[in-house]
């Protein structure tokens, strides 16, 4: 299959990064979120962290390989040039011609039930779709499409255009031609695959997710303070980044709703999200997006 245009649905923290990124490969992209305002913003991102030092005065610790690569890489582009490869809209009509759609919306399951039922309806028969998701089954969204063998999971890693690996994940449905298309489109993007079943959160965030909720509890419990905790992580076990630094990173609402969907689907209290991350999201505190979570930041 000959992919020429990606439909990036979703224009936050991960439909930016993949936008970017697919545009940095040569691919023509529509991006598509709910409001002007938002697809604004996004722009105004892209170029930021086209040149690049966006990633870096956040303090994101992507390695020094990656740094290089992003300096060559910037030397060789501007950001106006990835920009025109870029169709930003606020109406899915305009994906009606995609060969491939990245999805990335909010991690609430109403919303992508009704986004999937919608780019169905809209997208040609032989459209791939690709779910960006932290936790909800491949299969189950496969199931509210009528091509629930072109659904597949990719869970990127955040921020996108720095990191070479994904988690790749296969639905019940999923069809090997699909694997194959996936795996194409992801070698255009400079990256490779981890592939592994379908099941909640997968092997990334059922681990990662429930890892940060406890460091949230240890933080509730005044065993130690967020920079104790991290540092535990760095100094000891040589992470890069502590699990309250990255929670902060992904998003903290991010982490609620996703540690929200493994309690529902596995029924297993040791899902139950911690009562502070609860309180943290409902007062805004979502993490280096919103410039306040665990850390502050300009
Ligand atoms: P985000 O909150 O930053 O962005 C979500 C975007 O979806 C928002 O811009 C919102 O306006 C948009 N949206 C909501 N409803 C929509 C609709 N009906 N149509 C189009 N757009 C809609 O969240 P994010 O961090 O970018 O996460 C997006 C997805 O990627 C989630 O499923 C999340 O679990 C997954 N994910 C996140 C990370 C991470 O590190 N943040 C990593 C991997 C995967």
């Amino acid at each position: 299959m000959n992919i020429q245009t990606v439909g990036v649905v979703g224009a936050g923290v991960m439909g930016i990064g993949v936008a970017q990124n697919l545009a940095q490969t040569d691919h023509q992209v529509i991006l598509v979120d709910i409001s002007e305002d938002i697809l604004d913003k996004a722009k105004h991102e892209i170029r930021n962290n086209i040149r690049f030092q966006g990633f870096f005065k956040k303090g994101v610790d992507v390695g020094v390989a990656s740094r290089r690569e992003a300096s060559q890489r910037h030397r060789q582009e501007n950001s106006d040039g990835v920009i025109e490869k870029i169709e930003f809209s606020t109406n899915y009509k305009i994906l009606e011609n995609a060969d491939f759609v990245v999805e990335n919306v909010t991690e609430k399951w109403d919303i992508k039930k009704q986004v999937y039922s919608l780019l169905d309806s809209i997208c040609p028969a032989d459209c791939v779709f690709a779910a960006n998701t932290s936790a909800i089954p491949i299969t189950r969204i496969a199931s509210v499409t009528k091509r629930a063998d072109k659904v597949i999971g990719i869970h990127f890693m955040n921020p996108v255009p720095m990191k070479p690996m994904v988690e790749m994940i296969r639905g019940y449905h999923t069809s090997e031609l699909t694997i194959e298309t996936a795996k194409k489109i992801l070698a255009q993007m400079g990256k490779e695959c981890v592939l592994v079943n379908d099941s909640p959160g997968f092997v990334s965030n059922r681990v990662l997710m429930l890892t940060i909720n406890e460091a949230v509890f240890l933080l509730q419990d005044q065993v130690a303070t967020a920079e104790d905790i991290d540092k535990i992580f760095k100094s000891c076990f040589g992470h890069k980044m502590g699990p309250l630094e990255t929670a902060d990173l992904i998003g903290l609402d991010t982490i609620l709703f996703s540690i929200e969907v493994l309690y529902e689907n596995f029924n297993d209290s040791k899902y139950r999200p911690c009562s502070l991350l609860k309180k943290m999201v409902d007062a805004g505190l979502h993490g280096r997006k919103s410039g306040k979570g665990f850390y502050i930041y300009q």
